[in-house]
């Protein structure tokens, strides 16, 4: 799941609390009993709230390293009696309003800053209270620095009055278009106050199933955005827990967690048990720790998303390095949550309502068109308002007797009878399935949900609308095809794992049919019976079907005339018994003439398909789904159509003889444009990472001076100008001066160099070479690079040129830095083997391979982040900043390539270089 927190709710660790290797021997004469743990920044402690004394009856086992005493003395105890004077004030003031009388009254917990005094130090604590069953539960979380917003040097600053001052809850969204923009808005705040790597906004499904509607992160992170998650990857009692428990931290995902002590009555009797439910400081499950640590995620923080008292989805921030926020960063990151949902319930309350108003507007046209005359399946199927319109189908069904009518969306005629058998033998009326392939087997996969209502078993009258499969509406950020670096071995959970794993839970299923969808089908079904004759159904509606063709050629024709209004463009085809089978056309409306030109009726529809460009098999392609091509039409230009359905329209008669299908198009050029405006506006989120990066530019150049004068009086010192004696002591420490210095500056220098190539003013630039003659050419650098000479150098290219587009200065940069890691990296005696290869599939792949040392499966995830070099000895002696793969990969990607690398310590590296088939000519 979306790295969300699959928390288990429970303590997963209780269990394995006799392998901890805690220090308990404080405890060891007291009959102590473990009850789950905590994460080990704060001390936990509770009082027994109906003991008038107000004792300690649970504590956390560090409560040394906070509150200054060992558990073994505090447990049992009055805090007054063993604790400092303002440390047990505080605590009791704290404990106070939970001590009622009145069980019922148990206010959520509250986080508060308090500072004090203890033994002369002064302390900043965020202290939380809340009341669980016959204990007051207390969380002490030490705050360092005065004003730190976080402890990891976060710039999360003082925000007690950040977004939350910003005025007044905004009304609710009008549209979907404005809910998204908020939900982008929230995650870019959240980050902004918190400082956290990654932010995203995780939405549930009606089953549980989640997707991540938003995000915002470093740019050198995966995206998620967009990914699914299987129901499965958050446990029933962790939903349960996430409506109660509105906001958790993980501040340090590695830290040992520390168990939580109570003292038996007496030897061998149980402790009293304590929920840990709505604790701050609880830790979570070690799974969910994996999942985490799966992801490289260092921290998480979690805020619950509810709406109108459910659950609806998760704000997700994670961090790559440890961290913690204030509870006044916490505070505005629980109210960011809270309006979101506010909008939410106001979007959803408003989409309800517009639409109960749609079903109602489309049922009173139903009955005028059908009290005017207008023949029963024109009147469902064809027109601007069609009976999949209500439903949130793509497209629908008549039967009424022997003859059948599908439009738009719909299974094959065959499939449709099949799976209509099937319905009526079952005795309710409104039949729904969002699997049809689990009702009938061997069904084509274009068609996943069904809805029908069956009107009249003798003869048989049934309407109903489809659905497609949901995957293919899932809108994707990243490429989910792209092989993900950061994933480690193939049994382990992660994002992208959880994506597959939804898909597999998804396959052949459509959007689930809610309550509402039986409830508006019902009523259609019930204004069709209505008009139904009452004599002879079938003498009226068999011959109907043939005006149904018709009116659905015609209308779209007259009524809205081209592509760019309705989107469709039809030609009809029939196929008939009598001519042997052979599919023709029998007329095309005025849009499909638009854009493709003159079409006769009569002509073979292989063959007109083949002057589009089409292959012949075409409706068999689009059965598999919708799917998009490019044209160049003469009228207007170039255009992106997309087929959206073989057979849009299937007529099959009584008789079965004869078959009209109708092909259809959508010009989706517009669309696709907007798609990619909205791509270009994402990369405009990215601004603030961009910002960053500036400051990083500015922040490098600035420091390069005075490490210049470092180096230039160090190496004065050590040469001994302008002074009489020097020490040889001074002398080298200002040698190691010197050399520390140099390697700063170096690491700066190529620091300067990222941020120059993020900033985009290095950017890829446009020009043409021969990559051949520069992989030779990079070979032949090389062969001067300390160590090379000890190596057996080879290279495999092509015989002839290989022309790309690209910036030749940046590739070469790129094919040199795998090469001198690969040289670097490979003991003498080794072998470094430059290879370029050209695919079949297009595109070109540059392969530095090395006999070296290699890389082990911990660390091979790692290698790109910036500042990140492999463990152990044999990396550390070898000179390094660990940022040229970081610079590699930025400039491979903003080629819109990738890298791969394959290594086993011991057995040597292969980095490969990817350059995609449109960058490469010929
Ligand atoms: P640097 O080489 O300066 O340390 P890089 O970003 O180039 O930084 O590489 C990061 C890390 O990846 C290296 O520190 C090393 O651990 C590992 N690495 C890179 N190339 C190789 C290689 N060819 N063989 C073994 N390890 C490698």
């Amino acid at each position: 799941m979306g790295g969300v927190s699959n928390d288990s709710g429970r303590d997963a660790r209780t269990g394995t609390s006799g392998d901890d290797a805690l220090d308990l021997s404080e405890c060891e004469r007291e009959p102590i009993h473990l009850l789950g743990h905590i994460q080990p920044h704060g001390c936990l402690l509770a009082l027994g709230a109906d003991d008038p004394g107000g004792r300690i009856t649970h504590i956390s086992a560090n409560s040394r390293t906070v509150l200054g005493a060992a558990p073994d003395s505090l447990l049992g105890r009055d805090p007054d009696a063993v604790l400092d004077g303002p440390v047990a004030a505080l605590l009791r003031s704290r404990a106070a309003p939970y001590l009622t009388e009145e069980a019922d009254l148990t206010p959520p917990p509250l986080t508060e800053l308090h500072t004090l005094t203890r033994q002369g130090a002064a302390l900043r604590w965020a202290v939380t209270a809340h009341r669980s069953g016959a204990h007051v539960v207390i969380e002490i979380e030490p705050v360092p620095g005065p004003a730190a917003g976080g402890d990891a040097g976060a710039d999360a600053g003082d925000h007690a009055d950040g977004p939350g001052a910003e005025g007044d809850p905004p009304v609710g969204p009008r549209s979907g278009a404005a809910l998204h923009r908020l939900e982008d808005e929230t995650v870019q705040a959240v980050a902004d106050v918190t400082g956290y790597d990654r932010v995203m906004l995780y939405m549930f499904h009606p089953d549980w199933s989640g997707e991540v509607v938003a995000e915002t992160r470093r740019p050198d992170m995966a995206p998620y955005l967009g990914l699914r998650y299987p129901a499965s990857d958050i446990p029933p009692q962790a939903l349960r827990l996430f409506t109660v428990n509105l906001l958790r931290i993980i501040g340090d995902v590695a830290a040992e967690p520390v168990p939580v002590l109570s003292k038996g009555p007496g030897d061998g009797e149980a402790a009293e048990s304590l929920d840990l439910t709505h604790s701050v400081l609880r830790s979570v499950s070690p799974y969910h720790i994996e999942y985490l640590q799966n992801m490289e995620v260092a921290a998480t923080l979690t805020a619950s998303v509810i709406v109108d008292g459910a659950l609806w989805g998760m704000i997700a921030c994670h961090h790559l390095t440890p961290r913690r926020i204030t509870p006044d960063v916490r505070a505005a990151v629980a109210d960011l949550a809270r309006r979101l949902a506010t909008c939410i319930e106001a979007q959803q309350r408003r989409a309800k309502a517009e639409q109960r108003q749609a079903t109602e507007r489309y049922l009173t046209q139903l009955r005028n068109r059908l009290a005017s005359g207008e023949p029963l399946p024109q009147a469902l199927l064809g027109g601007t308002a069609r009976l999949w319109d209500p439903l949130g189908a793509e497209g629908g069904m008549l039967t009424v007797g022997g003859s059948l009518a599908l439009v738009d969306l719909c299974p094959t005629v065959d499939d449709t009878r099949r799976a209509l058998a099937g319905i009526v033998s079952q005795s309710d009326a409104v039949f729904l399935t969002d699997r049809l392939a689990g009702h009938l087997e061997g069904a084509g996969p274009a068609v996943a949900g069904l809805a029908v209502a069956v009107l009249s078993r003798d003869p048989v009258i049934a309407i109903g609308v489809f659905r497609p499969p949901e995957e293919q509406e899932v809108f994707w950020a990243g490429d989910p095809t792209k092989p993900a670096l950061q994933e480690p071995g193939r049994d382990r959970i992660s994002p992208r794992r959880s994506f597959a794993a939804w898909k597999e839970a998804h396959r052949d299923r459509a959007k689930p049919w809610d309550e509402a969808t039986r409830d508006t089908l019902e009523k259609i079904a019930r204004v069709v019976r209505d008009h139904l004759p009452a004599a002879d159904p079938l003498a009226t509606l068999g011959p109907d079907i043939e005006s149904l063709k018709t009116a659905l050629t015609s209308e779209t024709t007259q009524a809205v005339g081209g592509f760019a209004i309705t989107g469709e463009g039809l030609a009809l085809t029939v196929e008939a018994a009598e001519q042997g089978g052979v599919e023709r056309v029998e007329t095309v409306n005025r849009a499909f003439l638009d854009v493709f030109g003159e079409t006769q009726p009569g002509a073979d529809l292989a063959a007109v398909m083949d002057r589009i460009g089409l292959p012949a098999d075409v409706g068999a392609r689009s059965r598999e789904g919708a799917f998009a091509f490019e044209y160049w039409s003469r009228r207007r230009g170039r255009r992106t159509l997309q087929i959206v359905g073989w057979p849009v329209l299937t007529i099959a008669d009584q008789a079965g003889s004869r078959t009209w299908r109708a092909l259809s198009f959508r010009d989706i050029t517009e669309t696709r444009r907007t798609q990619e405006t909205m791509a270009s506006a994402r990369d405009r989120a990215e601004l603030g990472a961009r910002m960053k990066t500036e400051f990083l530019s500015r922040i490098g150049h600035d420091l390069k001076t005075p490490i210049n004068a470092i180096l230039g009086f160090s190496d004065m010192i050590r040469l001994g100008v302008g002074a009489s004696h020097v020490d040889d002591k001074v002398v080298e420490y200002a040698g190691i001066i010197h050399d520390a210095g140099a390697h700063l500056l170096g690491m700066i220098e190529e620091l300067l160099e990222l941020s120059r190539f993020q900033l985009g003013s290095a950017g890829p630039g446009e020009q043409s070479f021969d990559l051949t003659h520069l992989c030779r050419e990079c070979l032949d650098w090389i062969k001067a690079y300390p160590g090379a000479a000890e190596l057996t150098l080879s290279a495999q290219l092509p015989a002839g040129a290989v022309a790309v587009q690209a910036d030749r200065i940046i590739f070469a940069r790129m094919v040199l830095n795998l090469l001198s890691n690969a040289v670097k990296f490979t003991p003498a005696g080794g072998t470094v083997d430059l290879r370029l290869r050209l695919p079949t599939e297009g595109g070109a792949v540059v392969e530095v391979a090395d006999s070296g040392i290699g890389i082990p499966p911990t660390s091979i995830r790692e290698i790109f982040l910036p500042f990140r070099r492999g463990d152990g000895a044999e990396v550390a002696e070898r000179e390094g900043t660990g940022l040229g793969l970081t610079m590699v990969k930025t400039m491979i990607e903003a080629y819109g390539g990738r890298i791969e690398v394959t290594s086993a310590p011991g057995d040597g590296s292969t980095f490969s270089l990817i350059l995609p088939a449109e960058r490469c000519e010929g």
